[in-house]
């Protein structure tokens, strides 16, 4: 089971500007090969799926408890492409105006056919995520590996657009899940090396460049971010302290477990947007609407 908290992991500033284009690229950390979707339903797979968990408790511990941490990932990029298509088309209730013109010359026109101007379960380009991108072949040795891959591609992708958009509601996201992958790599990376005795953390980073280069990183690294693996759970899971231990492989700095998840942020207000009849359009029945209200809240 899981439990649900109507916060963000990080705060997100309102941009001052609507960007379309801006959140089709963002929408490639959500429903791309690489992103939050895959990352999560990959760990989630796996974690439902791991057998011999009696045998190999603490690496099961880390994958379902990271799968956990990924929902709240989630959550952020979709909230950031919601607060760059707020505005973005005419706000109204006139369709004769065609309030929705805009939306001809945008990158992903899903984004008003398919949503109110909302985030989407797809890529940067419009294809929709697929269950193709899950990998839980059930060797751990494998499962690890790849998801080590694909904490790293996640980071790479995470860079590309670091390097498309700078309004400051993306880059807060991006800095701040720069670091928490970067403690997902280094969390895999520490399970390889308890597996196999390989020493990963030569590899790092990957992409070569560190996080301390994007400033909207290096605050949250400042304050320890990069040290502290938070255990998403009441009472289960506490076996990553076996894994999540020792010294950072990039700046030697000691690891430690949370208990707990991040305190969490209020979620931003998204406004309506009437020319898309999100949530409502203009003729509903006032009354209506207000009878219905009483018989529900008295
Ligand atoms: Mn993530
Ligand atoms: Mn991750």
């Amino acid at each position: 089971m899981i439990q649900r908290i109507d916060k963000l992991a990080l705060e997100l500033p309102v941009p001052k500007h609507a960007n379309a284009n801006g959140a089709a690229a963002v929408q490639e950390l959500l429903g791309g090969k690489f992103g939050e979707m895959s990352t999560l339903m990959n760990y989630t797979f796996q974690s439902f799926n791991f057998r011999g968990r009696k045998e190999m408790r603490p690496f099961y511990d880390l994958i379902a408890n990271i799968a956990a941490e990924e929902f709240g990932h989630i959550e952020a990029v979709a909230y950031t492409i919601n607060l760059l298509l707020t505005g973005s088309t005419k706000r109204g209730t006139d369709p004769s105006s065609t309030p929705l013109k805009d939306a001809t010359d945008f990158r992903n026109a899903n984004h008003f056919n398919f949503s109110g101007q909302a985030a989407l379960p797809m890529d940067s380009m419009g294809h929709f995520w697929t269950g193709a991108h899950v990998v839980a072949t059930g060797n751990l040795k494998m499962d690890l590996l790849h998801n080590f891959f694909l904490e790293c591609g996640a980071r790479a992708q995470k860079i590309r657009v670091y390097e498309m958009v700078d309004d400051e509601t993306s880059r807060a996201m991006l800095g701040y899940l720069l670091v928490r992958g970067g403690v997902h790599i280094v969390a895999y990376a520490k399970a390889l090396e308890k597996l196999t005795g390989v020493d990963v953390g030569k590899l790092l980073p990957i992409p070569d460049i560190s996080n301390k280069r994007f400033p909207e990183a290096k605050k949250h690294e400042a304050k320890g971010l990069h040290q502290i693996l938070y255990r998403f759970s009441p009472n289960d899971y506490k076996r990553i302290t076996e894994i999540w231990t020792g010294a950072h492989p990039e700046d030697g700095s000691p690891l430690r477990v949370e208990d707990g998840p991040p305190e969490g942020f209020d979620p931003p207000e998204l406004p309506s947007e009437p020319q898309l009849t999100a949530p409502i359009g203009p003729d509903i029945d006032p009354e209506m609407f207000k009878d219905v209200a009483k018989k529900l809240f008295g």
